[in-house]
């Protein structure tokens, strides 16, 4: 079994170095792999009708590549759609997943949910998630959308910069819950940017918990080798 993670590109037309990372990333990858992107590959998604030159190279990208890919949308891409999917051959799947590996539970997560201290953002959740939400929003014109897309992105910016670091980060206590509601003993996801490969997650669970980086001037990804799950980064 070959697989492979990767989450919080946060692709965008002012960071081309990352989208050429990503193309050499997909064009490494081989028939019989499965690649698992977490979400916020994107650091915004209008909906699938909106083409850049940075969606369509994308897309291209993700068509040609042999391996199997799973796409869980992020806080920022969540409007990814079936037309997207259509046009890459991923398969989309939604939060919570959970995959086996050698026997064991193996939790997906993009990440968000996990970060249950920043009040505000959990407030604004479950609307941004609601498909009745979404399906008003994609009918909005292009144009609305972008505008709408710039003051979230100014907002969470400013949110984020003010909001203090541990707020920031997973609850522990969330952790938890999610891998006992899951029967999960191991638990994948970004979102936070801050890799690392979390043994014991508390003093009472004998849980792993292994967080993807973002992709800046590293960029990272979890593999199985040997079979046991390994959290590395590259140059980018
Ligand atoms: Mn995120």
């Amino acid at each position: 079994m070959s697989l492979f993670f990767i989450s919080d590109l946060h692709l965008d037309a002012s960071r081309p170095d990352c989208l050429t990372a990503f193309l050499k990333y997909l064009g490494e990858r081989r028939h019989g792999e499965d690649l698992y992107i977490l979400g916020d590959l994107f650091e915004v998604w209008i909906g699938d009708d909106h083409e850049t030159a940075l969606s369509l190279s994308v897309i291209e990208a993700l068509a040609a590549c042999p391996a199997e890919i799973y796409f869980m949308p992020g806080n920022r891409d969540f409007l990814i759609g079936g037309e997207f999917a259509e046009a890459t051959g991923i398969t989309l799947i939604e939060e919570p997943h959970v995959i086996r590996i050698n026997d064991e539970r193996v939790l997906l997560l993009h990440g968000d949910s996990l970060c249950t201290q920043d009040e505000a953002y959990m407030r604004i959740r479950p609307m941004l998630r609601d498909p009745n939400f979404q399906k008003q929003l994609l009918m909005k014109p292009t144009a609305e959308r972008l505008e709408i897309a710039g003051d979230a992105r100014e907002k969470s910016q400013a949110h984020t910069s003010t909001t203090e670091l541990d707020i920031m980060d997973v609850t522990p206590q969330a952790v938890i819950d999610a891998l006992i509601d899951n029967s999960a003993t191991t638990l994948i996801h970004g979102h936070t940017h801050r890799p690392f490969d979390h043994e014991r997650v508390l003093s009472a669970t004998t849980g792993r918990r292994i967080v993807l980086g973002d992709w800046g001037k590293l960029g990272w990804h979890i593999h199985l080798a040997d079979g046991a799950l390994v959290l590395d980064s590259f140059s980018i």
